[in-house]
């Protein structure tokens, strides 16, 4: 058989590149077979060097909740691109983008830009570490935060894709200071708190889980956090890289009416180029350089491509903000359909999901935190995941992240999506 240009450039970048990808779950390794190299995007649609097309599930891992390359967010980094594309200095659209923000969320009042979801919280736990004077910080086990050290101990994502336990590199002194509970347990978190209330700077989650594949809070958990961190003097930070403007305009803080103390934010709020933020109140937040004394920087923060893809984002999902409800309606239809698929099939599946975000996780038991999420079969998941791409439906090339539905998403791109999951599934029986 004729090799693909996929597989000719995947052996050049292993060449080239560690793996042959620039982040570890793009390479395809728990799920098996060799990436696609992208080469252009529409809509719900990403197009392969080869020339095949696919429904997109993935959408950058989150940004693209408008579909890809949509004509508004183009021309307005068409028009930012004319004028520059970096000047290291104010502009007038860093202060529009934070105060889109800033109007959405009720729990910030001054927000700073950054380049990634992994600078938003590392910088907010040192802001955080700063803010308290203590050092300690906690967080859940399965929740993904970005790579920093201190973040890296017990993390979803890539982390739980390639089955790593923490990461060489981060020095054990630091890792230390990173305690780690099970996420979902009210009671593990009262024990921790009784113990080290008074020594923790912060406590960071993922409000609603995406990196170890979609888990809810369960009811009484995120309240809890509240009240016995604030009791403690210690920093609640709801980490909505993800969810930000992906459950509701705003965040889930404003679907679960919990204020934090700091937020941080990243993807959709830059339209598919590198942004991330994180916020809170003025108190906290002018406690950070140049206003008070903990240091944060960037040359590209604020950088007026980013600022333009993201405003004009959120500038449509403003106008669309009562949309979000019928886009997390069909994605339940959706998950409802596979369900009953996989159901017809007797094969074990629950599929969690929160808006327009769900996980397949083949498993017969409810899945709550991460020990449940790693019990699921990702090999499972990895011969289902197969069968989807050969069949152009392109899932995240992992069992343990999120599937992610856009508003691009059209009912003729969600039947062909069932169509491919029978088939595939009559390939799974008896496997
Ligand atoms: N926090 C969460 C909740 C995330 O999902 C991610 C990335 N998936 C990050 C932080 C890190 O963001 P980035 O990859 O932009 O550094």
């Amino acid at each position: 058989m004729m090799r693909s240009r996929s597989e000719d450039l995947f052996e050049t970048a292993e060449k080239l590149l560690p793996g042959g990808v620039n982040s570890p779950v793009r390479a395809f390794r728990s799920v098996g077979g060799i990436p696609r190299f992208i080469d252009r995007a529409s809509g719900s649609r990403i197009f392969d060097v080869d020339g095949r097309e696919y429904i997109d599930y993935v959408g950058s891992w989150g940004p693209m909740i408008l579909g890809h390359a949509h004509p508004q967010v183009q021309e307005a980094i068409r028009k930012a691109v004319e004028r520059g594309t970096s000047y290291g200095a104010p502009t007038v659209q860093e202060i529009a983008l934070a105060k889109t923000i800033i109007d959405a969320f009720p729990s910030i009042e001054k927000i700073r830009m950054v380049s990634s979801g992994t600078e938003a919280a590392m910088s907010a736990i040192r802001l955080a570490r700063g803010y308290t004077g203590r050092e300690k910080i906690l967080k859940f086990e399965g929740c993904y935060h970005g790579h920093a050290d201190s973040l890296l101990v017990k993390a979803g994502s890539g982390i739980a894709t390639l089955g790593i336990p923490g990461s060489p590199g981060v020095p054990a002194c630091l890792a230390e200071l990173t305690i780690t509970l099970p996420y979902n347990s009210t009671e593990a978190f009262r024990a921790a708190l009784d113990r080290h209330g008074k020594e923790l700077a912060c406590v960071i989650v993922e409000p609603v889980a995406g990196n170890m594949g979609v888990v809810e809070p369960a009811p009484g958990f995120l309240e809890t956090l509240r009240e016995l961190t604030r009791q403690h003097g210690i920093v609640l930070i709801f980490d909505e890289v993800i969810t930000g403007f992906r459950l509701a305009f705003g965040g889930f803080q404003n679907l679960c009416g919990i204020e934090p103390d700091l937020t941080c934010l990243g993807k959709i709020i830059g339209g598919g180029l590198p942004v991330g933020a994180f916020g809170g109140s003025q108190a906290i937040m002018d406690c950070l350089a140049p206003a008070g004394p903990v240091y944060q920087a960037g040359t590209l923060s604020g950088n007026p491509l980013a600022m333009a893809a993201g405003l004009a984002t959120l500038e449509i999902l403003g106008s669309r903000r009562d949309d979000y409800a019928a886009l997390n309606h069909r994605t339940e239809e959706l998950c409802n359909a596979i369900q009953r698929l996989f159901g017809a099939a007797d094969i074990p599946l629950r599929i969690n999901r929160a808006g327009s975000l769900f996980t397949l996780f083949f498993s017969d038991h409810d899945v709550v935190n991460y020990e449940t999420a790693s019990s699921s079969n990702a090999d499972r998941y990895a011969v289902f995941f197969r069968g989807m791409l050969e069949r152009g439906i392109y899932l995240a090339p992992s069992a343990f992240e999120a599937a992610f539905v856009s508003f691009a998403h059209s009912d003729e791109d969600l039947e062909k999506t069932l169509q491919a999951c029978a088939e595939t599934i009559e390939t799974m029986k008896g496997g």
